[in-house]
């Protein structure tokens, strides 16, 4: 069954505003985006990063929440500058509306630069060969790309290495020669989720050492930034002019075995409705493979959503699926499109909405508990959500 994709704004949605809900829902699963959640995350990043600025990062369709709606309230909850993976995702901003200052940092050989710059869009070079692309796309067009230059610093994926001197004394002369500027001079860290991990304290020297490079060269970035949600939460010293929060906006935790100082709101909530209800024997194997068996008589419900939704496997002792408070078993294998719950004595019934993610407020587990239980990471959980099938709901207070 394919379900048409869509989005709804919902204003003023209050919680109890059941009605009002239905009625904007014609579909059996979809996502709900707090924007509301959002924006109080933003603040609390603004806060803590200031007076270093906050780019919020909008890749992956917001990690699931919706780019669009997403970098809005980001906006208007303080965030000063987005950023996206590739270039589609930020042209999709740019139709959207979407003003603000926006970085792109991948692209390729032949990637349409010019366009790029002619949207505003700013980029990332983490080379000599895709400067002089960036450059070349722009030359004799009246444009003049804004670059943010990429250093290795000990992740070993994008970014300039040992062509580090190479890449700055290059972007020097092309600023000479007007085609383009360099507003930003930036890294990625590998493991700032672990406290005191040793390589985030080689990275930042690394990375203090690339700058004064750059700076000898005679380039004067406005923007210094290398830390991501877990650095800046924990790591003040590294948050330079500014920070690039992904999933800490999302209200999921950024660190692995601690909770960060300050409270974040998780944002998404997945819900569906049972579509049918049956009774059935001890006994009885359900799913694929015959993986789970009914202990006693109980009744099972059937869910529409499944792998293809993002919903993995967890091992049958989780309760992961809210029911108004209560906490739900998976029957047996999760399908492509849809699952069993096991929901005993429950008094549910077609057409009730149970929440299979969210904030744990109707017994059902968050993305966090969902990874831990499924062993993908919280950035797989989340991005897993995607739109490919379920609705999207935006819902704002
Ligand atoms: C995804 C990403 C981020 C955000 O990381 P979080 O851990 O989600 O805060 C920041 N910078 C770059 C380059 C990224 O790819």
């Amino acid at each position: 069954m394919q379900q048409k994709v869509w989005t709804v704004q919902v204003e003023s949605l209050d919680q109890d505003g059941a009605n009002g809900h239905e009625a904007v829902t014609p579909t059996l699963a979809w996502r709900e985006t707090d924007l509301t959640a959002v924006r109080h995350n933003v603040r609390v990043l603004t806060a803590a990063s200031a007076p270093a600025h906050l780019m919020v990062v909008v890749k992956a369709d917001a990690y699931s929440h919706g780019a669009v709606e997403v970098a809005r309230a980001a906006l208007e909850a303080g965030a000063s500058h987005l950023g996206v993976a590739t270039l589609p995702e930020a042209f999709e901003l740019r139709h959207a509306g979407v003003r603000a200052p926006l970085l792109a940092w991948l692209a390729g050989p032949s990637a349409p630069y010019a366009d790029a710059v002619a949207r505003d869009v700013e980029l990332a070079a983490y080379g000599c060969r895709q400067l002089d692309e960036i450059a070349d796309a722009v030359r004799g067009r009246g444009l003049m790309a804004r670059l943010h230059l990429k250093v290795e610093t000990g992740m070993w994926r994008g970014g300039a290495a040992g062509e580090w001197p190479a890449l700055v004394a290059r972007a020097r002369a092309l600023e000479d020669e007007g085609v383009v500027q360099v507003i930003g001079v930036w890294s990625h860290l590998a493991c700032a989720d672990v406290a005191e991990h040793p390589a985030t304290e080689e990275q930042r020297r690394a990375f203090v050492d690339a700058v004064q490079v750059a700076a000898a060269a005679g380039l004067r970035p406005r923007l210094r930034h290398l830390a991501n949600s877990a650095a800046t939460l924990t790591r003040p010293d590294m948050h330079f002019d500014m920070v690039r929060c992904g999933l800490a906006v999302y209200g999921v935790n950024p660190l692995t075995g601690a909770r960060p100082r300050v409270e974040l709101k998780p944002a998404v909530t997945v819900k569906a409705r049972v579509t049918h209800v049956k009774e059935a024997p001890p006994g009885a194997a359900v799913s694929y493979g015959h993986t789970y068996r009914t202990s006693e008589p109980t009744r099972l419900a059937l869910v529409p959503m499944g792998y293809a939704d993002g919903i993995p496997a967890v091992p049958p002792t989780a309760r992961p699926v809210g029911y108004r408070g209560s906490s739900v078993r998976i029957a047996g294998r999760v399908c492509m499109d849809q699952l069993v719950l096991d929901v005993g004595d429950l008094p549910i019934a077609p057409g009730d909405t149970v929440t299979l993610l969210g904030t744990g407020g109707d017994g059902e587990h968050t993305a966090e508990q969902w990874a831990a239980l499924s062993g993908r990471s919280q950035y797989e959980m989340l991005t897993g959500l995607a739109r490919r099938r379920v609705g999207a709901v935006h819902l704002c207070q």
